[in-house]
Parts: structure tokens; sequence; C-alpha cells
């Protein structure tokens, strides 16, 4: 509910400053209309503190009308507005995941889109999986901003509903969804490795407790049920070309003054130096078992041999072996390639979650009862420093 107090001194702030025109000033005092999304946007402005809301109780709110499991689709950075912005792959790995999610619940998935202009994005989208496309199109969407994209998220959600809202587990998604779930004064589980349906709820399983046990979430209490997860987590389907999307376009006004961030300079960074073990078809990691910095170097040789990029163990980063970017797992990067070769690594659950949606697996370990050869393909027990020069020469010669 939102109340305007005796304490309005008619200044009329908060009138341009609503994306929903839902305040008109009637003898001097601000009165909202039935547009209001209960967005906040007019208490921030507020110079008198007048605009009050308040939020129901969450188990007294009516959870009945709330259906449709949403994607954020996050867009790539443009260099400017004559380059159509890409969509990030982890859209489609949510949407993939949110496909299973919807077709239980026997409910729509739905790609939400805010951008200063579509460029067919739903057939890519539709080919995912995606059966709706809420789109708002507008040139304040150029870039991401967290209170212009908070304010029209929090705005769809409270005129649709939706039961199940996804946003990747990336920069842009920790900025965004904290915020929505927050303005919703709803729950959200970060960096989910595995989502379910339980009777209706949306299970979300996360690592807990520094890794050492895997936590189940259900927020029976609130909607929409918010999750973020890393991109390469989830499994991306095959995409059914040809399928599109049913586009329903919303509309928002928005003003420049909703923008309490500016960005000054935009560089983009060439990805010529970087590490790029998250898009990697071939990962040679190697752990504590490596021993020492000159003999973890036959992993870069090993690599290379197979075009691959190097990754570590956190124990192998912590010991000076690689340098941080390489590392995979919780507390590094998750990786899904094709093939992953791991040398001298134990296996720690911290380390199997940032890797164990690789296609084929191949680990090397001197202790048979090593936790990695669980998730490992195939497995040779034996000792890395006699196996990988043994590797290395066999390529050498193909
Ligand atoms: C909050 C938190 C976050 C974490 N995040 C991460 C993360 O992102 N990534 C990560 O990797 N870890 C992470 N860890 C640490 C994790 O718990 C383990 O400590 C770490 O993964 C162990 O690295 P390792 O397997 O290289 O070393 P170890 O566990 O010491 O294993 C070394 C392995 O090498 C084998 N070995 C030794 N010599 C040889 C040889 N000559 N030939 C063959 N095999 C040999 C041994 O049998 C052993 O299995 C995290 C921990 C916490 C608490």
């Amino acid at each position: 509910m939102i109340e305007v107090s005796k304490k309005c001194i008619g200044c009329s702030k908060c009138v341009p400053v609503c994306p929903f025109a839902a305040i008109n000033m009637i003898d001097k005092m601000a009165v909202m209309n039935e547009a209001c999304t209960l967005c906040g946007v007019c208490v921030q402005v507020c110079p008198v503190q007048a605009i009050t809301i308040t939020r129901e109780e969450a188990s007294a709110r009516d959870l009945s009308g709330f259906k449709g499991v949403w994607v954020y689709v996050e867009l790539s950075e443009a260099a400017d507005k004559t380059h159509p912005k890409k969509i990030k792959q982890v859209t489609f790995e949510l949407l993939s995941a949110g496909r299973r999610l919807a077709d239980e619940l026997g409910e729509d998935l739905c790609a939400i889109m805010l951008a200063d202009k579509n460029h067919n994005y739903e057939k890519e989208l539709g080919a995912y999986g995606a059966d709706k496309v809420y789109m708002v199109e507008h040139d304040e969407l150029f870039e991401y901003n967290t209170d212009i994209f908070t304010t029209v998220i929090v705005s769809l959600v409270t005129r649709h509903k939706p039961s199940v809202m996804l946003y990747g587990a990336t920069i842009q998604g920790r900025d965004l969804a904290p915020r929505v779930a927050s303005s919703l004064y709803v729950g959200l589980t970060a960096d989910c490795t595995a989502l379910a349906i339980k009777d209706g709820l949306l299970l979300q399983s996360r690592p807990a407790f520094g890794g050492n046990i895997m936590a189940d979430i259900l927020a029976p209490k609130s909607r929409p049920q918010m999750s973020t997860v890393r991109p390469n987590v989830m499994k991306m389907s095959e995409p059914v070309h040809g399928r599109s999307a049913v586009v329903v376009r919303e509309s928002a006004k928005l003003d420049k003054s909703l923008r309490r961030v500016k960005v000054l300079e935009r560089k983009i960074a060439h990805e010529g130096g970087a590490v790029k073990i998250d898009t990697a078809r071939i990962v040679v990691s190697g752990g504590r078992g490596m021993k020492s910095k000159e003999k973890f170097k036959m992993l870069e040789e090993l690599s290379k041999l197979l075009g691959g990029v190097v990754g570590a163990s956190r124990a192998a980063v912590d010991l000076g072996f690689k340098e941080k970017a390489h590392q995979v797992g919780q507390s590094g990067t998750t990786v899904s390639p094709k093939l992953y070769l791991s040398f001298g690594i134990s296996g720690a659950v911290q380390h199997i979650v940032g890797m164990k949606a690789s296609d084929i697996i191949i680990a090397v370990n001197k202790d048979a009862s090593a936790p990695i050869f669980n998730v490992a393909k195939y497995g040779i027990v034996g000792d890395v420093h006699e196996i990988v020069p043994k590797l290395i020469e066999a390529l050498k010669k193909k």
C-alpha cells in the first residue's frame, strides 16, 4: 500500500520521476492512481519523506495468481548503438533450465528483455524454449543501469506476477537480482547449482558452509521465487531453429533523473590477453599434486598441444603455481568444456561444483580413492609426473 501523508508540500518532484505516470497533483497534494506499481522511485525523491509504502507480510500474501517462469535476458556490451548487442550464453542456459521447470509446472517460460532496440531477439530466445518475450524498448535501456532496470523489472513483476524468476550470477545479475528482491520484499538464492520443482515450489540447491554441504532452499511464502545461477552451471539444450517466441511489448516512461549513476567513460576490454577459461573447449587443470610452479608448467605445454586453456585448483593457486584467474571452482570460475583434464587434484566439493558440468572428465591421481574419480568418465591411478610427460611426448609425435 502507498500513502501520502500531510507532510506533502506539493513540490511535484515525484510526478516526473514516476515511470508509470501514476501520480497526479490534486489540491497541491500528490495522489497515486491505479497505474502505481509500488516501485518506490517517488519515495526516494520526496524531500520531506511524505510518501510511504507498506508491504504485506509474506505470510499474508495471496500467491494464487503468480504463474510463469521468467528468465532475465542479459546482453553483451556494445561499443555504440549502431552495433546490435548479443544475448549472453548464460541466458540460453537459464532458458534451457527454465523450460524444464515450466513444463513441470505446466506454465509459460518467458524471457524478460530490456533494450534500446529489439533485433529480432525473439527468434533466438524462442529457439531455446521461451514461449513469450516481455520486451521493453527504450533509449534509456541502451546500457545497464541498476536504478532504471530495477524499476522496470519491479513494475513488470507487479503487473504480471511470475512465480519463478532466474538471473545469471554475472556481474550484472548479481547487481540486479538483489535490488529487485529487496524492492519486492522477497528472498533470493544466489549461485544455485541445481533447480527443480518439489510440490509445486522451486527447489533451489546451492553449496553452504564453505561448500561442505548442499543446502536445498524453498520459498513457500513469497513470489516470485528468485535465483541466480552462474554461467556454465546449467546445460544448454539444443536450439530448435524456427521456433520463435511471442513478443509482448511493454511500455515504461523512463526519465533520466532515475539514473543515479552516470557513466563517464566506456572501455571495452579486448579479449587478446584475458584468460577465457569459462568459454574454453578444453581445460587442462592441475592441483597440489603437481608439486611446484616449475612442474606445473608441464600442463601449459600439454594444454598448448591440445589447444586448451590451463586451469588450477585453489590449492595450486594459493601455492602460487598459477594465477587466480585460472582457478576453477566455487570461489573461482565455473567451467563446462568438452574435455576437462585433472592432474593431481583431489576433487574437493568446492572444486567439483566448478567443473562437473564438463562433457568428459579425465582424472589422474595417485590415490585410487580420491573423490575426483566419482565425477570422472576416465580415471588413471598413477603419478602425474610420469603420465604428463608421456602424454606430451605422444601428442608431439602425432
Ligand atoms: C569457501 C571455500 C571455497 C573454495 N573454493 C575453491 C575453488 O573455487 N576451487 C578449488 O579448487 N578449491 C576451493 N576450495 C578449496 C578446496 O576445499 C580444496 O582445499 C582444494 O580444492 C584442494 O586442492 P587440490 O585438490 O589441488 O589439493 P589436495 O586436496 O591437497 O589434493 C592433492 C591431490 O593430489 C594427489 N597427488 C599428490 N601427488 C600426486 C602425484 N605425484 N600424482 C598424482 N596425484 C598426486 C593427491 O592424492 C591428492 O588427491 C575452497 C574451500 C573453501 C572453504
